[in-house]
């Protein structure tokens, strides 16, 4: 028996006035699977404008698979700031890095190293765009829409798709879209994927180290949304095997340079630099070093095998795609096909910047 929580219930209670010195503020960080989103909430008295101005404030790390001995204290350290676009007013989204007891970043964080490198590279003003690619599930965790006693038919109609035999689960894709607005989240667009149950949006273009803070935060409300539908959203970049398409975090990156007139000749040396180190790359673009991955990355469904590097225009079978219009306008971005739809974006972008701008091959 599935628990239902009556929505319509909980909207009287949404409606008694808030305190004005009173701002909710719901505390998000990334647990130790690498891809798991916790968070709780905390009481201010006050509207903070920036996650400096929000204290930090600890958890018990032995529920999170953190915990280190008999110290399970963790500490969350705000770095990043939204709107709560589901208790609305002053209160707040708080992105969090994660410290262990001794003050050094707990395993699952990525993003302190991420932002040391961003902070090297400043000058290049390196810009990402992601694509987020995801699935629902019904609450048995079968694909969303799919029929209950087997499939549905083969791939096709459903990439864009419009209609009810097409697409399933549009209205969580809006209400997502929406709330991440309302948050404040570059959300650059969305669109029903090539299987069906399966969904994308993008984020960016973003400057260094926010679009990882963007793609978690909305990550963490669609997780929300989908609470409100009673339906599931995986990440899994393969959930389902066999002949149905598995969803990446394809990385749209570029620098000033790249950006600039003739910029094509940086996007080609960036490549060149890509090339060399295809194993470390893959190792940083899903949780476990590339076992996520290899389900998905085999060569079909519009991927590049896992051990194989490649590149080209237009090319969805790459590793690495030159948009059409980049190459005919001489300038723009490169998209790196092989993160995973779980990946840390934290790690792809470090990885990014180190073997593009600072030459670490
Ligand atoms: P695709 O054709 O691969 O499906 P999308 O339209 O889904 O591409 O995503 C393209 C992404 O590239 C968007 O998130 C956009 O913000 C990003 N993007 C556009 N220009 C740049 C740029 N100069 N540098 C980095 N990212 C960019
Ligand atoms: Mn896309
Ligand atoms: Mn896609
Ligand atoms: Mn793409």
């Amino acid at each position: 028996m599935v628990s239902l929580t009556e929505k319509v219930v909980l909207k009287r209670y949404m409606t008694l006035p808030q305190p004005e010195d009173r701002v909710m503020c719901e505390y998000i960080w990334i647990d130790g699977t690498g891809e798991g989103i916790r968070s709780k909430c905390k009481t201010m008295d006050f509207e903070p404008k920036h996650a400096k101005e929000c204290p930090v404030w600890n958890y018990d790390g032995s529920s999170t698979f953190q915990a280190e001995g008999s110290n399970s204290d963790m500490y969350l350290h705000p770095v990043a700031l939204y709107n709560d676009p589901f208790r609305l007013g002053k209160n707040k989204l708080v992105l969090c890095e994660v410290y262990k007891y001794n003050n050094k970043p707990a395993e699952s964080n990525n993003r302190k190293s991420c932002n040391e490198v961003c902070e090297k590279v400043k000058e290049d003003q390196p810009w990402f765009g992601i694509e987020q690619e995801y699935t629902l599930l019904d609450i048995d965790k079968y694909p969303f829409g799919w029929p209950k006693n087997g499939f549905p038919g083969p791939q096709g109609p459903y990439y864009c798709g419009v209609g009810s035999n097409k697409v399933f689960g549009r209205d969580i894709v809006e209400a997502h879209y929406r709330a991440c607005l309302y948050a404040g989240i570059k959300i650059a667009g969305c669109n029903a994927e090539v299987m069906p149950g399966q969904w994308e949006f993008q984020v960016g273009p973003c400057e260094g180290i926010s679009v990882g803070d963007e793609l978690w935060v909305a990550r963490y409300i669609l997780n929300r949304v989908a609470e409100d539908f009673n339906v599931l959203v995986t990440f899994d970049p393969k959930p389902m095997p066999g002949d149905w398409n598995g969803a990446g975090a394809h990385t749209n990156y570029s620098t000033l340079k790249m950006r600039e007139d003739g910029g094509i000749k940086h996007i080609e040396e960036a490549i060149d630099k890509l090339s060399k180190c295809h194993d470390k790359h893959i190792r940083a673009y899903d949780p476990k070093a590339g076992e996520d991955n290899k389900r998905r990355l085999t060569g079909l469904h519009e991927t590049s095998t896992i051990s194989d590097f490649s590149a080209g225009v237009a090319n969805r079978g790459a590793s690495i795609r030159i948009p059409r219009q980049v190459a005919q306008d001489g300038n723009g971005y490169l998209e790196d096909r092989r993160p995973s739809s779980n990946c840390d974006p934290y790690s792809v972008v470090e990885v990014l910047l180190r073997t593009t701008c600072l030459g670490e091959l």
